[in-house]
């Protein structure tokens, strides 16, 4: 039998990723994945696709889903899996989330023509996009197109980041009714990337404590690239709360060449893993 490997964290062309759910998942067999999760920003477009392509290959599939959700006046990522998608209360959820994204690409496109002296910022990120509801990426790149930004990093931080002119704060759902959708469409909740968010070891801890309340069950654990502190800041919040880890590359494109899909830090020994609760 050969090894065990797993990516619980990867985009596709669904959302803001570069690779197409087939081509994705034939990366990941490629570099070994044999359990695979894919978890496009707030849609589930790509999964069927992700599911046949990895199927034909024996590769294990576990549906995903990356959600932006708000708690405390903050914006978070929750990373959905093993749901059942097709029932009625999460395909909503969904639907809401796509009108969240939407309305805030349009009101980002106002925003940066204002800033910029164009006109169809929106229709622009639409096109780099593919769809309706674009992103920040796709704006950044049309910034960096047009020659208003060098470069991603600094179209965020010119325009992009909460305090800058295009930065629009977009009613997610939250933290709450996320958990209780996903749970009740058959999957569990992992609190995506926990030391991206830049909180204080107190806040992380409080966030943490209510999450389990709310039904939460895992956080991502397995990263690439976390310093020696972050993962000891992780493993001692598997001590401290009764959660389950999970991890991914949270890959979007190739030219992260950084990251090759399945290649993360081994769990210590002894770790609870999320795989156990989705195959109950
Ligand atoms: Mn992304
Ligand atoms: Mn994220
Ligand atoms: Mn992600």
């Amino acid at each position: 039998m050969s090894d065990f490997v797993y990516d619980y964290h990867c985009h596709s062309t669904a959302s803001d990723g570069a690779l197409t759910p087939t081509e994705l998942v034939h990366r990941a067999a490629a570099a070994g994945v044999n359990s695979f999760a894919l978890t496009d920003h707030d849609t589930v477009a790509g999964l069927a696709e992700a599911e046949a392509a990895a199927k034909a290959l024996g590769m294990e599939f576990i549906s995903g889903v990356e959600l932006s959700v708000g708690w405390a006046n903050s914006e978070f990522h929750l990373v959905g899996l093993g749901m059942n998608v097709q029932q009625p209360r999460f395909a909503e959820l969904i639907a809401q989330q796509q009108a969240a994204r939407k309305a805030r690409a349009k009101t980002m496109g106002e925003r940066l023509n204002k800033a910029c002296g164009t006109t169809d910022a929106y229709e622009q990120a639409c096109a780099l996009a593919g769809t309706d509801a674009p992103g920040r990426p796709f704006f950044a790149e049309w910034l960096v197109a047009t020659n208003a930004a060098r470069d991603q990093e600094h179209a965020f931080n010119r325009f992009l980041k909460p305090g800058r002119s295009a930065f629009v704060k977009t009613p997610w759902v939250n933290l709450g009714e996320a958990i209780k959708v996903i749970r009740g469409s058959g999957g569990e909740a992992v609190l995506a990337h926990p030391t991206r968010y830049r909180l204080t070891r107190m806040k992380l801890r409080r966030l943490l404590a209510e999450f389990c309340t709310l039904g939460g069950k895992g956080i991502e654990v397995a990263l690439p690239r976390l310093s020696q502190a972050q993962e000891q800041l992780m493993y001692d919040c598997l001590e401290e709360f009764p959660l389950y880890a999970s991890g991914g590359t949270d890959f979007h494109h190739p030219q992260q060449t950084w990251l090759t899909l399945g290649r993360l830090p081994k769990l210590k020994e002894g770790t609870p893993f999320i795989r156990a609760l989705l195959q109950q």
